[in-house]
């Protein structure tokens, strides 16, 4: 597996509402993208800096895992997304590696993207997912 840059970093906040404006007055970044994943119970927010985007994530649900996720460490840095070729192959090589996986194949995420997320206790403690646009394939 060899990423190819940072596809994005999420960011738990508790109010898009409220971090969309301030990404857009303290870092002059606009927002160009809201979209709702339902299936994890998530409203994300995409601004991009340069070959990388800052993906806010609000809950929509009380049982949705970023809901979880402020209750216990508060808003903050969610997860860390490496864009790669070939997902399928790096989930397996991930697996053979000993590293536990959430996902052991690719699902649907925002923006179009085939994601899949390997477990933070076997990556030091960072919730990391691995993206690839499979529409760039020919
Ligand atoms: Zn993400």
């Amino acid at each position: 597996m060899k990423p190819k840059h940072i596809e994005h970093i999420g960011i738990a906040v508790r109010s898009l509402e409220e971090s969309i404006p301030f990404y857009e007055k303290v870092f002059g970044l606009s927002c160009y993208n809201i979209e709702e994943v339902a299936e994890q119970q998530v409203k994300t927010a995409f601004f991009k800096v340069g070959d990388t985007k800052i993906e806010l994530l609000e809950s929509t649900g009380p049982d949705g895992p970023i809901s979880k996720f402020i209750e216990k460490r508060g808003e903050g840095v969610h997860h860390i997304a490496f864009a790669v070729d070939n997902i399928e192959e790096c989930l397996e090589q991930a697996d053979k590696s000993g590293v536990r996986l959430i996902d052991s194949s690719p699902r649907g995420g925002a923006e179009g993207l085939s994601i899949a997320f390997l477990h933070p206790k076997s990556t030091f403690g960072v919730l990391t997912e691995l993206c690839e646009d499979k529409s760039k394939k020919k």
